[in-house]
């Protein structure tokens, strides 16, 4: 599964907003490796620096004293639209009549052809195939005609999909979720200023205090002098979709998303898996890192019923090998496997094993782990899962493979096991993600497990009532 993207913005008092920008995407990292952004403004002109790579490779100590001003927002990518390369690297920038805007977009429009051939047709020309670039255009299209907040609401009622933003017009940070509230996008306080991020962790990181979520359908608008912010509830529908793999894979577990605390709640799913699915076997183990707090919830309440239960670590894993998503071809992700990790031997042998992750999407991870505890002596590998069965691809943005590649696509679970040669497998049920998160089915995007999506997606159902923006309005 390929992350998404991270965003991040913050206006200080006096203060270069580019060191905390930086740490910031440093600790946004792990949502996207494709390329690494900075835009500043000074309150005379923009300045930017955006490269392909890591944080720590995209910015030099002079690309950081480049970036003058107090203002700016940052991004990290993962291409989810739009081509990989450097057109689509982030924030995007665009200068029109009236002032700069630059624009970090987390999520992906599903009718981002439409408005694109409406803008095309209206004189705009395009740099990049990217759906963000498709949003600043609208919004300087807006902004020439009306005041900001309008701007934004205008442009809100015309795209359709999931995202995220934080967007600077000229010094003045933004941040935008839209109204389903599919990406995550929290708010923070700083000794000197105010932060939007896609995750509380980037707060943490620059010393700050979560202040809360941003609403679904919320504008927040910062201060450019780092005294305040004011919001704007510009649209409320009945209920959100908040993708519920931000709490199962995405997020980092130290960040809070939507109120939960990202590992508390994986230990509560694996606590879950336990209830419905528990069996009794000598060992509990996590797939590292993905299992782990799934495996302490699980065994943690396995031990309050049966009492004997040993957690332990039984896969060793190299940190030092890249995440087994980027190996472009099937045979290299098998062998990334074997690279990436390598069973502990005492804690296999001749046991019974319960082995823990969070999701299933291909199965070939799933495979060479039943292989590999098998070689090394394990007299039984159950494979027990912290979240239903992956069956439909995603459009908001998550790269979770097609149809064709997902191994529950059209196989039941019993094929499933056999396929990947498991003594048993369980995944837990869409009703208990619901639970953990003390939420509604309906308040969840559950698209990927579901194939019904809260937005209108050409070929695909909905799980709910859909209105498609109008797009020629002008
Ligand atoms: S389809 Fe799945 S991964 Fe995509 S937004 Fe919905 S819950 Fe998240």
């Amino acid at each position: 599964m390929h992350e998404k993207c991270g965003v991040v913005g913050v206006s200080l008092a006096d203060r270069a907003a580019a060191r905390p920008l930086y740490y910031a995407l440093y600790a946004l990292q792990h949502r996207g490796q494709e390329s690494a952004g900075i835009i500043t403004h000074d309150g005379f002109q923009q300045h930017s620096h955006v490269e392909m790579g890591l944080v720590g490779d995209a910015f030099d100590p002079a690309d950081i004293a480049s970036l003058n001003g107090s203002n700016g927002i940052g991004h990290v990518r993962y291409p989810t639209a739009g081509s990989v390369d450097s057109s689509c690297a982030q924030p995007f920038s665009v200068s029109f009549k009236s002032g700069s805007l630059g624009l970090s977009h987390n999520g992906n429009l599903v009718n981002a052809g439409a408005l694109r051939d409406e803008l095309a047709g209206l004189g705009h020309a395009f740099t990049s195939d990217g759906d963000t670039e498709v949003i600043a255009h609208d919004l300087a299209r807006n902004l020439l005609d009306s005041g900001l907040v309008e701007a934004v609401e205008r442009t809100m009622g015309k795209i359709h999909g999931s995202y995220s933003l934080t967007v600077m017009h000229d010094d003045r940070v933004l941040g935008l979720r839209d109204p389903q509230g599919n990406r995550p996008l929290c708010l923070g306080e700083l000794e000197d200023g105010y932060v939007l991020a896609s995750e509380s962790a980037a707060i943490d990181a620059l010393d700050g205090e979560l202040i809360r979520d941003v609403r679904p359908g919320e504008l927040v608008v910062l201060d450019p002098d780092g005294s305040g912010y004011s919001t704007y509830r510009l649209t409320t529908l009945d209920h959100t979709a908040h993708c519920f793999f931000e709490h199962v894979y995405f997020a980092r577990p130290d960040s809070t998303i939507d109120g939960k605390l990202v590992y508390e709640v994986r230990r509560e799913l694996g606590r879950k898996l336990w209830a419905e699915n528990g069996i009794d076997t000598d060992v509990v183990m996590p797939v590292p890192d993905s299992g782990r707090a799934f495996a302490s919830g699980y065994a943690e309440a396995a031990n309050e019923n049966e009492g004997s239960v040993e957690f332990a670590e039984g896969l060793m894993k190299n940190r030092y090998v890249g995440r087994t998503f980027i190996m472009p071809t099937q045979d290299e992700r098998e062998r990334a496997v074997r690279l990436k990790l390598n069973p502990i031997t005492s804690t296999v042998e001749d046991k019974t094993v319960t082995l823990i992750d969070d999701s299933i999407v291909r199965g070939t991870t799933s495979t060479q782990l039943v292989e590999l505890l098998r070689d090394v002596g394990a007299s039984e590998v159950h494979l027990r899962i912290g979240s239903p069965a992956i069956t439909a691809p995603c459009y908001m943005g998550i790269d979770m493979a097609t149809r064709e590649e997902l191994i529950a696509a059209d196989r039941t679970v019993e094929e499933v096991r056999e396929t990947i040669d498991a003594d048993s497998l369980a995944y837990l049920s869409p009703g208990a993600i619901a639970d953990a998160l003390d939420t509604e089915r309906d308040d969840l995007c559950m698209g990927c497990i579901t194939g019904e999506y809260p937005y209108d997606i050409d070929g695909e159902p909905t799980d709910r009532p859909v209105r498609q923006p109008v797009i020629a309005d002008d």
